[in-house]
């Protein structure tokens, strides 16, 4: 299930509005999402060096609408050896370098997305990562309620949904429900913070029985506040999302 770019960009302009905290990130986001659209919608080659002349259009948005230290160091990937070396790099997931995952993944989740619907689509497996590219997962979904609700993990690189057991650690593998406590705050109903006291590790799940408007991606961004707070809690994000928060 993925939701389309068109819909996320209305999701986030909906949610700059709800939750002021996040405006200028949903803002930014949805100039980043418009852009993976013409990405997304211009691709016909399967070689991910059909990528690289593409950056300058993306440089040119963060420079506008996105962080001085983000479009600063962008000016690194003019050139196309280092673009594609990072282009590489972030497709293994080989590097945490903040601007070179930023700028890597914005140009290669359309690319990812693109392959990943050509594909098989539907994935019965449950591991903790992607079963299409193998990425860590940015968000949790549920879907149903009581009994029968069930969890997905949403891929932060190709936007591919697989199964999940809900009451396991997608970092450790804990199973003790005593240790992966929920965290939830009324002013955001449908966004949780499901952490583990085994690893310390943590990802926001979407509850889409509370708000069935939530497009996961972007809820999982607009709800940055949450974040803070389970960081702030001694907790570690599993995956930061494309605007690396
Ligand atoms: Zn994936
Ligand atoms: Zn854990």
């Amino acid at each position: 299930v993925t939701a389309g770019f068109d819909a996320r960009i209305a999701r986030a302009n909906e949610l700059a509005e709800r939750y002021p905290a996040a405006s200028e990130l949903l803002s930014f986001y949805r100039d980043l999402s418009a852009f993976q659209k013409s990405v997304f919608t211009n691709l016909h080659s399967t070689d991910l060096r059909g990528l690289i002349p593409l950056f300058p259009a993306l440089h040119e948005i963060v420079r506008r609408s996105g962080p001085q230290t983000l479009a600063d160091l962008g000016g690194g990937f003019d050139d196309p050896a280092e673009l594609e070396r990072v282009l590489n790099a972030c497709w293994q997931g080989q590097t945490s370098d903040p601007a070179e995952r930023f700028y890597g993944r914005v140009l290669l989740q359309p690319y990812a997305e693109w392959l990943a619907s050509r594909g098989s689509g539907e994935s019965n497996e449950s591991g903790s990562t992607c079963p299409f590219c193998s990425a860590r997962p940015v968000a949790a979904v549920l879907r149903g309620e009581g009994e029968g609700a069930k969890r997905s993990l949403l891929c932060s690189m190709c936007s591919t949904e697989w199964l999940f057991r809900r009451v396991l650690c997608p970092s450790c593998g804990e199973e003790d429900k005593e240790k992966l406590p929920v965290y939830t705050t009324p002013e955001i109903e449908h966004v949780r913070v499901e952490a583990c006291e085994t690893c310390k590790v943590f990802i926001k799940s979407i509850d889409l029985t509370r708000d069935g408007r939530a497009i996961p991606v972007v809820d999982e961004i607009a709800t940055v506040t949450l974040s803070i707070w389970a960081e702030e809690h001694g907790y570690v994000k599993l995956e930061p999302n494309l605007l690396g928060v």
